[in-house]
This record gives structure tokens, C-alpha cells and sequence, in this order.
């Protein structure tokens, strides 16, 4: 029987890395993480070694985070991103009814609530006066939205503070404006894009099947639909980011071809900037109460999504991103040890996850960033929303005092 990784195992290992890890891996394991690592282009597995990673154990699994791990130095090196940004949930209005969520609200529930345009410009400026270079702008579907009410949020932002990067949208609320306005996709995304808008989420992802999907929430947006939003905002010329919730219903072969759908699609148009492996908080969530979904990822799921994205993405997205809100710090940062690099945003208000039983808290400071990455031995460095303007945070001697160790640099 394989064994299994124990929790203590991995706490083990989550400041010093893999080092000194040798684990005792299957021959067909062993042939697909060489021809990866050699390679460094996921492209080189085969469909079935791509299922045989995703549904490693034991040391196989170990085989696959260590591997993760070198591949994500020799290609991201030794910085951890983040960005400095906040979210704006405008409104937790929604009549869509996703059962994994529990963020939303009916229009007339005590704690429902709709921010103003004022109040969305006012939180901006606040954002950037603390040193947010992003928002992050999602809500609800509330019925009766004014149909350029997306387009009205990006000039009342833009507005207030023209250099603030916009990331907002998802596409579940670009098929939304769609709707409402009647304008052909392309029209509107590029209406969007010439009012203000930066990069788009690639959330409403979930797990990109329709057979899940029916059953995550049955009003969503289809598969087909999301490639199409995405696809079009890439040829109009807006990134997104790409995601995919994890730990409920789905299993390790939805994994495989999210990713390697997502993959296709990079090399299609290049557009996506990052993957998000999301991970389910099911705590107040209907999916979990009415039995249709397990509770959460395992810690070995957690750490295996994120070294399989970076194995499968190698040579095609560069950067893993882990999502603090839902894991918890010592969970992100073993993470940052099996293939990712990227911390995402410091977020200055985060509500979704918390609604749904998330614990990591509201707000990350960039301080508070800059230790936790630290203490694993990497280096700090604040990013821009697209990657293009990296900042070190701490001079070098300060990092060889409190690591101990030189920093390496790719
Ligand atoms: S996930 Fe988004 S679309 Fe779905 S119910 Fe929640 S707020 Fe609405």
C-alpha cells in the first residue's frame, strides 16, 4: 500500500522545502516528472500520465510536489508576487443561486446591500491612497441592473482615480451586460475596455464541465459560454486570469482537462496572465448541506492541485497562484513550496470567502506578506496586475539576515 502524507510530514517540510526529500517513485511517475523537468513543458505528457500525476499517492505524490517545486524555481525563480489591491463586492444581490455560494443575497434579506457609484469611487481612492494599484471589482446579479451599470462603475472609478488598474467582471456579469444591453460580445467588451477596464476575472470557472456545472448551480453560465467570454476579451485585447474551484464534487480528472483546456487555450491567445486553484469553502454552503459535495479539499488535494497546475502549465502560464482567503497562511505557504509563486492580492476587504466559512481574514498587509514569504525563504516582491513591474521588497542583506541563506535568482 502507498503510504500517505501525514499532516506532520508536510508541516515538517513547510519551512525548509523539499530538500533532502527523495521519495521512491513508480517507474511511469518517475519517466513523466523527468520529461517534464527536462522539457519544462507540460505539453510533453501524455493524456494518461497527466491522470496517473493527478491521482498520485504516497510517494508518488511527493515525487510530484518536489518536481513542482524545482520546476517552479527554474522557471518563476525564487520571488513571491503579490499585488496590492482591494476588492469592492458592490453588491451581494444575486438571483443566479449557485449552491456553493454563500455570499449572496434576495433583494429584501436584512444584510443585503448595493453600493452606490459613489461609494465604489470612494473606496478606490481610499484603496490607492494606501498604496492599491488594483481593484477588484465583482458583485452579484441583482434583477433590474441599469444596463450600462458595469460601464457606469469603470467611469466612476476611472473618474476618482485614473491610474487605478480596474480587474473587474466575471464573465457569469459580462454575459449579464450582454444581456441587458443587446450588444454583441465583442461590442461590449471592448465598450468595457475603452471605458477603463484592465483585465477581467476568469472566475464562474468553477470546474468547466456541464455536467458539474448543472449541478453547482444550474443558472450559471455554460462551459461553452465562459470559453467564448474569455477567448473574445482575449482578442480584444483584455487579459484575464484563470481559475478552477476545487474539493466538492469533481474529481481528479476534472482537473486534468480544465487544465489542459486552459492550456490549449494560452496557446491559442496567450491572454491568460495566471491560474488560481480555488479551493471550496463548504462550510455555509447548500452544496455541503444538502450532501452533494465533500467537505473541502484534503490537505494532500490542496498541494497536489497546485504542483499538478504547475506541471501541466509548465511552458504555458508561468504563474501558480495561491489564494490566501481560502487556505490559511502555513497552508499558503506550503503551497508556495509545491509549484506556486504567486501570493495574489493583498485585498483590503475580501467577503465572499468569509461568508462562506474562510478564516484567513479580511486583509493581508503588505508587511505581513513580505514575512510570511520570508520565513520560507523566498523574496518579496510587490507586482503590478499583469506582471510587468516587479518590486523587491527588502534589500538583500536584510533577506541574508533573517533567511540565513543567500538569495537565489533565476
Ligand atoms: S457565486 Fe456569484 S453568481 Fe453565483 S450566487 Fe454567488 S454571487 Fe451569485
Amino acid at each position: 500500500m502507498p503510504r500517505e502524507l501525514s499532516p506532520s510530514e508536510l508541516e515538517s517540510f513547510r519551512s525548509l522545502g523539499w530538500a533532502g526529500v527523495t521519495p521512491m517513485l513508480s517507474p511511469t511517475v518517475r519517466r513523466a516528472l523527468d520529461r517534464v523537468l527536462e522539457t519544462q513543458n507540460g505539453g510533453t505528457l501524455s493524456l494518461d500520465e497527466c491522470f496517473t500525476l493527478a491521482h498520485s499517492t504516497g510517494d508518488d505524490l511527493l515525487g510530484l510536489l518536489v518536481a513542482a517545486d524545482l520546476l517552479r524555481s527554474e522557471l518563476a525563480g525564487n520571488l513571491v508576487t503579490y499585488v496590492v489591491n482591494r476588492n469592492i463586492n458592490f453588491t451581494n444581490v444575486c438571483f443566479v443561486g449557485c449552491k456553493f455560494c454563500a455570499f449572496s443575497r434576495g433583494p429584501r434579506e436584512s444584510d443585503s446591500y448595493f453600493l452606490s457609484l459613489e461609494e465604489v469611487a470612494r473606496k478606490s481612492v481610499e484603496a490607492w491612497q494606501l498604496g492599491a494599484t488594483e481593484v477588484c471589482i465583482q458583485g452579484g446579479l441583482p434583477h433590474g441592473l441599469p444596463p450600462f451599470y458595469y460601464r457606469d462603475i469603470l467611469r466612476a472609478v476611472k473618474n476618482a482615480v485614473p491610474g487605478m488598474h480596474i480587474h473587474a467582471f466575471s464573465p457569469m456579469e459580462i454575459v449579464y451586460g450582454v444581456e441587458l444591453t443587446g450588444m454583441p460580445l465583442a461590442d461590449y467588451l471592448s465598450m468595457l475596455r475603452d471605458n477603463g477596464l484592465g483585465t477581467l476575472p476568469g472566475t464562474a470557472a468553477e470546474i468547466l464541465d456541464d455536467e458539474v456545472r448543472m449541478v453547482l448551480s444550474r443558472n450559471k453560465l455554460s462551459t461553452a459560454q465562459w470559453i467564448e467570454v474569455i477567448r473574445t476579451a482575449h482578442r480584444c485585447g483584455i487579459r484575464t486570469t484563470s481559475t478552477m474551484m476545487y474539493g466538492h464534487m469533481e474529481t481528479p480528472a476534472h482537473w486534468v482537462r480544465q487544465m489542459l483546456l486552459i492550456r490549449e487555450m494560452q496557446q491559442d491567445t496567450g491572454g491568460f496572465t495566471e491560474f488560481v486553484p480555488l479551493g471550496f469553502v463548504h462550510q455555509n454552503t447548500l452544496l455541503f448541506q444538502q450532501g452533494l459535495a465533500r467537505s473541502g479539499p484534503t490537505l494532500a488535494e490542496h498541494l497536489k492541485v497546485h504542483a499538478l497546475a504547475r506541471i501541466l502549465l509548465a511552458g504555458s502560464i508561468n504563474n501558480i497562484q495561491v489564494s490566501w482567503v481560502k487556505l490559511n497562511r502555513k497552508l499558503s505557504q506550503l503551497c508556495l513550496h509545491a509549484g506556486a509563486n504567486d501570493y495574489g492580492g493583498t485585498l483590503m476587504e475580501e467577503n465572499i470567502s468569509r461568508e462562506a466559512g474562510a478564516t484567513a481574514g479580511q486583509y493581508t498587509s503588505p508587511e505581513d506578506f513580505q514575512s510570511l514569504i520570508l520565513e520560507i525563504g523566498r523574496i518579496p516582491a510587490e507586482r503590478n496586475t499583469s506582471y510587468s513591474r516587479i518590486n523587491i521588497k527588502v534589500p538583500l542583506e536584510q533577506f541574508t539576515a533573517e533567511v540565513g541563506l543567500e538569495p537565489e535568482f533565476a
